[in-house]
């Protein structure tokens, strides 16, 4: 039920979010499906695929890694607007889990990344 009141709407959702299971399961599930779209969509907006070894094959355990100007957690903030989530994505470089670890060893070590 659309309201012109925003902030009547929101709480009409809050109080239907938590007395009503079925509405929460079905919220919970859009939620989930909108960030995974929003996140297989950041990663197509960097490539893909692990920027140093070239790994493709699960794009879903990519991760966003900062190089530079980090405002926030891409993997937290999935549900902003593109344009706010674009601009943070803009600061990272996707890697594989493996790439990701050996940068932040390197850097634990003391040593420039490879
Ligand atoms: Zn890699």
């Amino acid at each position: 039920m659309p309201y012109k009141d925003k902030k009547m709407e929101a709480e009409h959702f809050r109080i239907r979010y938590h007395e009503d299971p079925d509405f929460k399961r079905r919220s919970n599930l859009a939620t989930l499906k909108r960030k995974k779209l929003q996140k297989n969509k950041a990663i197509q907006h960097l490539g893909g695929k692990c920027s140093k070894c070239g790994y493709d094959e699960h794009p879903e355990i990519l991760v966003f890694h900062h190089v530079g100007g980090k405002q926030f957690n891409i993997s937290h903030r999935l549900k902003l607007s593109w344009d706010k989530l674009r601009i943070e994505l803009d600061k990272c470089v996707l890697l594989c889990p493996n790439c990701h670890a050996l940068v932040h060893i390197n850097w634990t070590n003391g040593r420039p990344p490879a």
